[in-house]
């Protein structure tokens, strides 16, 4: 689905995603992970194409969206994005927060697109609170409106950054516990994470960023147990 070769990205003088070649295949979970300032949120704004990349290509389904002719709009259409936290329109309640993209960028009639709402909210316990403004829910249950948001696009890739890390520990799980059951249902997702027990648990496929640099990548087992790099040993060791 994805596929990212020789990406450069500096500000200014900074080079913080140097050279980066990655690739994301169909229904597979790819865990970023690595040191705060590493590059991961870099690299999925770069995939979302809001960043301008300085060299490399971004290929997503075949197509390189990486050429500055594309629209970018459109490509970003077949992405759902779900970052930290603020991600829900504060003014809207929850159903037209979920029902917003599909009725105004696809054009999809209201109605239809509140029926298809409602059933995505119902599917993660949450249709009870469709008419409820963000600031009623707690902030598991905003994370999981906001994921069902991005859903609603019906996004040939799910890109995660950090959407656990502004919770509380206790509503990490609710939060959590969706993801594995979109990536059980075979959805494509690229996320970046600090929880490493959950990128165990979840993924195909783990990433280690070091100073923009994939540095490695391997399944949980191989990536966790014997690191290949004395930088990844030294990063989980202080982690866990
Ligand atoms: P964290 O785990 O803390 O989220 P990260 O791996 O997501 O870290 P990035 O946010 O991608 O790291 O940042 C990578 C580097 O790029 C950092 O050194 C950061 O200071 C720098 N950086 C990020 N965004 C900008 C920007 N808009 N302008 C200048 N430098 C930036
Ligand atoms: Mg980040």
């Amino acid at each position: 689905v994805l596929r990212v070769s020789g990406l450069v990205k500096r500000y200014g003088p900074d080079t913080v995603l140097d050279g980066i070649d990655l690739e994301v295949a169909e229904h597979e979970v790819v865990v970023l992970i690595g040191a705060s300032g590493s590059g991961k949120s870099t690299l999925l704004r770069c995939v979302n194409l809001q960043e301008e990349i300085d060299d490399g290509q971004i290929l997503l389904e075949g197509e390189d969206v990486s050429d500055p002719r594309v629209d970018a709009d459109l490509v970003r259409r077949r992405m759902g994005v779900v970052f930290q936290a603020f991600n829900l329109f504060p003014h809207l309640c929850v159903l037209d927060n979920v029902a917003l993209a599909p009725r105004v960028v696809h054009g999809r009639p209201r109605e239809e697109a509140e029926r298809t709402a409602l059933a995505l909210l119902d599917r993660v316990g949450l249709a009870d609170r469709a008419s409820a403004y963000p600031d009623r829910l707690s902030g598991g249950q905003q994370q999981r409106v906001a994921i069902v948001r991005a859903l609603a696009y019906d996004p040939r890739l799910l890109l995660l950054d950090e959407i656990t890390s502004a919770l509380d520990p206790e509503l990490v799980g609710e939060v959590l516990t969706l993801v594995r059951e979109l990536a059980g249902q075979g959805r494509t997702i690229l996320m970046a994470t600090h929880e490493m027990g959950f990128a165990r648990r979840i993924a195909d496929r783990v990433c280690f960023l070091d100073a923009g640099r994939l540095l490695e990548s391997g399944p949980p087992e191989q990536l966790f147990t014997e690191p290949a790099h004395a930088r990844t040993q030294q990063f989980l060791a202080r982690i866990v």
